[in-house]
């Protein structure tokens, strides 16, 4: 049995006197595709937060690669390079260029020269097809596009463990397949992911686990043979299926 990469255990989130993380409890392991799903307000974002402490939760432990979340400004530190996040909007420094943006943590952060940061930035922009487009701005490049350096962004960190929350909302449809193909390829590469989405394709074919949160509670968790299989008796759940399948 390998070690857990991420263990969270009995974590609770409030604002204010809604409860919005329940007694969560579960475990990442390295190289596992984890899709998270469920309505809107149940949670999903709010778990990939606490991950990288972009939320702190009220009670309970999480630790990432041993590292304990929490506020201490060392392990803060060591968390941040570790996971790498990707959001619904992309979140790219408009003013900054596509190589800019990709090289800029690893020269502050990790104290890479700018020659060595760059090639790693090149390396990552052909991986995910836009090494012609390093001198452009962000608003040259299309929602997908974006995105994708977005994805080159967080990977230039070396993390450990990818989050995705709904990276292909924003798209117009015919961007969302370049986007998932880079997340299926990064799965293939064997990092470690945990996706909320709501593409059931992505889900169905690439996860090796899917998550099904309920008020703030995992109400389900297997492979996605059995989430999607009939067998539910969980109303929600089957609501939930009824909808996106
Ligand atoms: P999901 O991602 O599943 O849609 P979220 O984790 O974003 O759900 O939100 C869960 C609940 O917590 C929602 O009811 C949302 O309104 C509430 N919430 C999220 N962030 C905040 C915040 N910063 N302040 C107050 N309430 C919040
Ligand atoms: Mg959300």
């Amino acid at each position: 049995m390998t070690e857990a990469l991420i263990k969270v255990e009995n974590v609770h989130k409030r604002f204010g006197t809604h409860h919005v993380l329940c007694n969560v409890s579960t475990e990442f392991m390295a190289g596992q595709v984890t899709v998270i799903v469920g309505a809107s307000g149940s949670g999903k974002s709010t778990l990939l937060r606490t991950l990288n402490r972009l939320e702190r939760h009220d009670e309970g432990r999480i630790t990432v690669d041993g590292i304990e979340v929490n506020d201490d400004h060392k392990s803060l530190d060591a968390l941040r390079q570790e996971v790498g996040m990707v959001f619904q909007q992309f979140n790219l420094f408009a003013h900054l260029t596509v190589l800019d943006n990709i090289t800029l943590a690893p020269r502050r952060a990790r104290k890479m020269s700018r020659k060595d940061a760059e090639a790693r930035a090149m390396e990552l922009l052909r991986r995910v097809g836009l090494e012609d487009h390093a001198h452009k701005h962000p608003f040259a490049l299309s929602g997908g596009q974006q995105q994708r350096v977005a994805i080159a962004r967080a990977l230039a960190m070396q993390p450990r463990v990818m989050l995705f929350d709904e990276p292909t909302s924003a798209l117009d449809p015919e961007m969302v397949k370049e986007v998932l193909d880079v997340m299926r390829q990064l799965a293939s590469s064997g990092m470690t992911m945990i996706v909320v989405t709501h593409e059931m394709g992505f889900a169905r074919e690439v996860a090796d686990r899917v998550m099904f949160f309920d008020q703030g509670q995992i109400a389900f968790d297997a492979p996605p043979a059995q989430f999607f299989s009939n067998g539910h008796t969980n109303p929600r759940i089957k609501a939930f299926l009824n909808r996106v399948v």
